[in-house]
């Protein structure tokens, strides 16, 4: 969709598809060999020479460089590439594709939870099959869908990547609609919570997490009127003690300057964030999950002050990372443009970083490592390391020097089970 993007070319979902029949069969409790010819390690931004990682039973069993290749092991030869841990994406919407929030309201009355679940899905493998082995998809999804979604997954049904759901949405009173006549009635509880004091948000955050929510998202500010700091800290008080974390979309502003001192997990979005904010995320450890658009997107899908947009993200990017704040990698993409697949719009993300001066190592860090933290999942996924589950990628070049790399990715393993190979 961007013009000058340079485009992987032929994503070649029929190979995919026919690798994913393979791969969802005892393929998963092969043992394998992989000798990495340059290994990264995205935590510490280094690169160690011919290792070999052993994949036993969905885990990584012993990475280095002097490991005994069992004789049952199938060798596969990355001698030649870049390999590193999965990527994770911690704001996907992969049931949905509107064009922004001119279709939220209509996308209701046109397409039903089934048919979200078989976007999500699709979109899911996509992402997989491109390298993104990790999905944190929050909300925006009809009645659970990504949780059906997750479940489908989970059950060995379909490969696809791991995936945690915030469910329902919850917000103040009218969710991220606006201007909805009184007589059609509260139609954005299909994917809303609508919640209006400590005690409603306490009720909303027990009902998402009982048909399957993995975390809480909330809308602090899509309305004039946003929520309070004691309405924010009952949702942080209920979730974790459900043992989850709370994310929040908020912009800027008053609003932001009650999630923050609630003490969430991270503040999604943030485009307008001050200094000082970021300065108290930092010290609170919230973490920024940035949804760092590329221009080209917001003008693709024509939002009016696109370009500000863009350059008011790159700002914020670039304060961000200068002030130290805790960064994951999300996109919050919603939107299919032409032929450009969701993957490759993931990948357009990556020249936001870098206008904003975020060196390579950094953004793989927040790519794998960071998001890992936020996703509470840094004891299974998020590294290369010896028990964690074998979700690993390669690619020809070395996405150190230049993270276009990753639109090159030719090998993905999850769980161990290979998904695309060179
Ligand atoms: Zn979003």
């Amino acid at each position: 969709m961007q013009k000058g993007v340079p485009r992987r070319p032929g994503t070649p979902h029929a190979a995919f598809i026919l690798l994913c029949v393979f791969a969802a069969a005892p393929a998963c409790a092969q043992t394998f060999a992989i000798r990495a010819g340059h290994l990264i390690d995205p935590s510490a931004g280094t690169v160690s020479e011919n290792q070999i990682i052993l994949v036993q039973d969905k885990k990584i069993a012993d990475v280095g460089p002097n490991i005994a290749i069992p004789k049952d092991a199938a060798v596969i030869n990355l001698s030649n590439e870049w390999v590193m841990p999965g990527i994770m994406d911690a704001h996907t919407h992969v049931t949905q594709s509107v064009r922004y929030f001119r279709e939220l309201d209509h996308n209701y009355l046109v397409e039903p939870t089934g048919f979200r679940s078989l976007r999500g899905l699709r979109t899911a493998q996509i992402l997989l099959n491109a390298g993104i082995t990790t999905i944190r998809d929050v909300g925006n999804d009809a009645n659970f869908a990504a949780v059906d979604l997750r479940k489908a997954i989970d059950r060995g049904w379909f490969v696809g990547p791991t995936v945690q759901t915030a469910g329902k949405i919850i917000a103040p009173f009218g969710g991220q609609s606006s201007g909805i006549p009184q007589e059609i009635g509260p139609f954005w509880r299909f994917e809303y919570y609508d919640a209006d004091s400590p005690e409603e948000i306490r009720h909303a955050v027990r009902e998402n997490i009982f048909y399957g929510a993995d975390l809480i998202k909330l809308v602090a500010d899509n309305s004039p009127y946003h929520y309070s700091v004691e309405e924010l800290r009952a949702a942080v008080d209920e979730t974790h003690h459900a043992g989850r974390p709370v994310a929040v979309h908020v912009q800027g502003g008053e609003a932001a300057d009650n999630v923050i001192a609630a003490g969430v997990d991270s503040i999604e979005h943030g485009f307008f964030l001050t200094d000082s904010q970021l300065k108290r995320m930092k010290e609170k450890g919230i973490f920024l999950s940035g949804t760092d658009f590329p221009s080209g997107h917001f003008e693709a899908g024509e939002i009016a002050n696109g370009k500000v947009m863009g350059a008011a993200i790159i700002d914020r990017l670039h304060r961000a990372y200068a002030i130290g704040v805790k960064m994951a990698f999300g996109t919050d993409i919603v939107t299919d443009y032409g032929d450009e697949s969701r993957a490759d719009m993931t990948w357009d993300y990556l020249a936001v970083w870098r206008a904003a001066g975020v060196p390579p190592a950094e953004l793989l860090k927040c790519m794998t490592a960071n998001d890992a933290e936020l996703l509470q999942i840094s004891k299974q996924r998020g590294a290369i390391a010896k028990g964690l589950y074998a979700d690993i990628i390669a690619m020809p070049s070395n996405p150190l020097d230049d993270t276009e790399a990753l639109r090159r990715v030719n090998f993905v393993m999850k769980n161990g089970a290979v998904v695309r190979k060179p």
